[in-house]
């Protein structure tokens, strides 16, 4: 189903598809591009679901989003799925149009189940490459790079 969390105070709302909403949020978008001001807060209680969609496909959420972002499946400041306020009325109009609005449920979120990795800005931890000094936030990414970029240094 296609879901839609806010951001009250930081005036955000990001539209997402997933098959047990609840459990999303509570594990949190810590691995999700994210504009500055939701930083360390990617979780309840600092965001509030706000509404539901009967969506079975993904493809149809990535379409969604191509649609709101004009044209592009990945907007420049890499945010594509967080949407300042003041455009949400009009993407709550698309959303009811195109899909079946879903109760709230009425239950609590979950405990954390999958800790998911934090980006350096929320206090996630950094990988520093000691060959020419590029950062990266995920271990894998940092891997990589030795062994790609690198690797024909090394083996000289
Ligand atoms: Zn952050
Ligand atoms: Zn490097």
């Amino acid at each position: 189903m296609l879901y839609a969390f806010r951001w009250k105070q930081e005036g955000w709302v990001k539209v997402g598809w997933g098959k047990h909403v609840m459990q999303r949020a509570s594990d949190g978008w810590w691995e999700s591009s994210h504009p500055t001001m939701l930083c360390g807060k990617l979780a309840p209680p600092y965001c509030a679901l706000i509404g539901l969609w009967e969506c079975k496909d993904e493809a149809e959420e990535k379409a969604l989003h191509e649609q709101f972002n004009e044209g592009v499946l990945k907007r420049a400041d890499c945010h594509n799925q967080f949407y300042a306020e003041m455009e949400w009325p009009k993407i709550y109009r698309e959303l009811c149009t195109w899909f079946t609005p879903l109760p709230l449920p009425a239950e609590d979120y979950p405990p954390v189940a999958h800790e998911r990795t934090r980006k350096a800005c929320c206090g996630g931890r950094t990988y520093w490459c000691k060959h020419c000094g590029t950062t990266f936030d995920k271990s894998w990414n940092w891997i990589r790079q030795v062994r790609t970029v690198h690797k024909r240094q090394r083996t000289k």
